[in-house]
């Protein structure tokens, strides 16, 4: 993973020439004045754990797991947002860890938490390092330093219990690993974010996230069946049957943490069994609007395909579903674009009734051409953004989720302030994610950079969320809370529900080290 970027640096893309026409004379962008600095260059805090607690760390987990050169600390520091990127690019490693420390078992994290809240050493659960929204930056004050929990040592499928279609796996696996040690047994799980290649099930779960083939094989946590936590007060273990009406469901406490609760180290996951055949098509319809009400159609009424994405004029314009073959055009001119992927036999069975709501909602068919496109480069977005930060754009991506009836108000309002704050970026949107009484709006943004890029994309973001909290959207439909949502889930919450939280907390975490700053306010 690229320290200051996304991905193999080897995947590096270069901006076809009808983007870099569109960023020059449609958004006036002009090349960075500076370049980004080499890692050598970042600076970094001091180290401000003792010796003394570096060797009670190893003497947990083995010395040769207790990291403190600059170069794990610069991996470690922050998460994958692009004022994150815009700030390591500029030298700022101010937020690193004082150390990364790799436990391997349960046992392991459960003794370096009674290690840490003993010694008053905050601790960041670090999965693959992919969080938007500042969930990986912890406060430091009144505390004898940082450490940075990698998970990724505890990488194995632990368990598959084929009858009841569920494996169980340590929380580090890597999804695209999750996908390969499944599939040796005929099994996938289906969660295929846009981060797919880097973030791992545990960091799933704790940030609650939701894959691209959401309307097939659910949210992610949709798909956890129970959990194994380490929290300093002791461990929990949740979820016993497939479903229960033994109280309020604590694993719904854990999903959606963040780490500020407990060390999520194992799941039991549902998963299906591999689809044997796929296919993905394009469709176009004359509006945002139209496809809208297509959508809702399927999300009520079904069938629902496994993948199925609209994006809104402005993103098909662009070709944004298509990153692969961008700037040539989006594929269903004048129009928007929706992409619809059937996986397995029961979609597949499924795909003429699909055709026919479509079709009956004003939709035309493009063949599986766009599909095919879609697929290609369903991963490859991020790494387009690095070459736009390098032009001088800023990009960035925001999302929420309404009910239907306020969709309509929640697009234009989100748009109407990105403007405002902004001037005149471009704004992209798509519906991805779809339930019988609403859905999420996922936005991308590309704009020129005015003075500092980090404070001129805070004043935008802060607009685009007082947008969706006035128009009756949440804060996140996926991306989590972090530090950046922090405040507005509190006024989602209430004055009782952040009392709730920070009543749990205080008795899972006593001595407040797990991942303080992060979640509750
Ligand atoms: C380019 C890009 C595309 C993305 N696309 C999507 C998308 O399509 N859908 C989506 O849902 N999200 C997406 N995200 C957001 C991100 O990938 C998700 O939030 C993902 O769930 C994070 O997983 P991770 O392993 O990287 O976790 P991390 O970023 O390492 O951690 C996320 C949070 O969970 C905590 N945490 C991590 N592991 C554990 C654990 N075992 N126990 C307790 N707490 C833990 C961390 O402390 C942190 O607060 C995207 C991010 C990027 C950069």
């Amino acid at each position: 993973m690229l320290w200051s970027g996304w991905g193999d640096p080897a995947r590096a893309r270069e901006l076809p020439e009808p983007v870099r026409a569109l960023l020059r004379d449609l958004l006036g962008v002009r090349a960075p004045e500076t370049p980004p600095v080499p890692l050598e260059a970042v600076r970094l805090p001091p180290v401000a754990l003792p010796a003394a607690l570096l060797e009670a760390l190893g003497g947990v987990v083995g010395p040769p797991h207790v990291l403190t050169s600059p170069e794990a600390r610069v991996r470690h520091t922050r998460g994958k947002s692009t004022p994150d990127l815009l700030r390591m690019r500029a030298g700022d490693g101010l937020d690193a860890p004082d150390a990364v420390v790799l436990p391997g078992s349960h046992e392991q994290v459960a003794e370096l938490l009674a290690l840490c809240a003993r010694e008053r050493i905050a601790v960041v659960p670090f999965g693959g390092g992919t969080s938007v929204v500042g969930g990986l930056v912890a406060a430091r004050a009144g505390h004898a330093g940082v450490v940075a929990l990698d998970l990724t040592r505890m990488d194995r499928l632990l368990s598959v219990d084929a009858e009841s279609m569920l494996a169980v796996f340590q929380p580090g696996v890597r999804a695209p690993e999750a996908e390969r040690l499944l599939a040796a047994h005929g099994l996938t799980l289906g969660h295929f974010p846009q981060s797919y290649e880097y973030a791992t099930l545990g960091g799933f779960a704790a940030a609650r996230s939701s894959g691209q083939a959401s309307a097939g094989y659910g949210r992610f946590d949709d798909m956890v069946a129970g959990l194994t936590v380490a929290t300093p007060a002791g461990t929990l273990e949740l979820g016993r049957a497939p479903k229960s009406a033994a109280g309020p469901d604590l694993r719904q406490l854990v999903l959606g943490s963040e780490g500020a609760f407990g060390v999520i180290t194992a799941l039991r996951l549902r998963v299906r069994r591999a689809p044997a055949a796929k296919a993905y098509e394009g469709w176009r319809f004359a509006s945002f609007r139209d496809g809208t009400a297509a959508l809702r159609a399927l999300a009520q009424e079904g069938p629902l395909p496994t993948v199925l994405r609209l994006s809104d004029e402005t993103e098909t314009m662009v070709g944004l579903a298509r990153p692969d073959a961008i700037g040539g055009g989006g594929g269903a001119a004048g129009g928007c674009l929706v992409i619809a992927g059937y996986e397995g036999a029961s979609a597949m069975a499924a795909r003429a009734g699909t055709a026919a709501v479509l079709t009956r909602h004003g939709g035309e068919p493009l063949g599986e051409e766009p599909g095919r496109s879609w697929e290609h480069g369903r991963f490859s977005a991020p790494y387009l953004r690095d070459s736009l930060l390098d032009a001088g754009a800023t990009v960035e991506t925001l999302e929420t989720a309404g009910f239907w009836a306020g969709l309509p108000r929640l697009y234009d309002a989100v748009r109407l302030a990105l403007h405002g704050a902004l001037g005149s970026p471009l704004v992209m949107c798509h519906v991805s994610h779809v339930y019988e009484t609403g859905a999420s709006l996922y936005f991308t943004v590309v704009t020129a950079q005015h003075g500092d890029p980090v404070e001129q994309w805070a004043r935008a973001k802060e607009a685009a969320t007082a947008a969706v909290v006035e128009a009756g959207g949440t804060v996140s439909h996926h991306h989590g809370v972090g530090r950046d949502h922090r405040e507005a889930y509190a006024a989602e919450l209430g004055p009782v529900g952040v009392e709730i939280l920070r009543a749990v907390k205080n008795r899972l975490d006593p001595a407040g080290v797990l991942n303080p700053g992060v979640l509750i306010p």
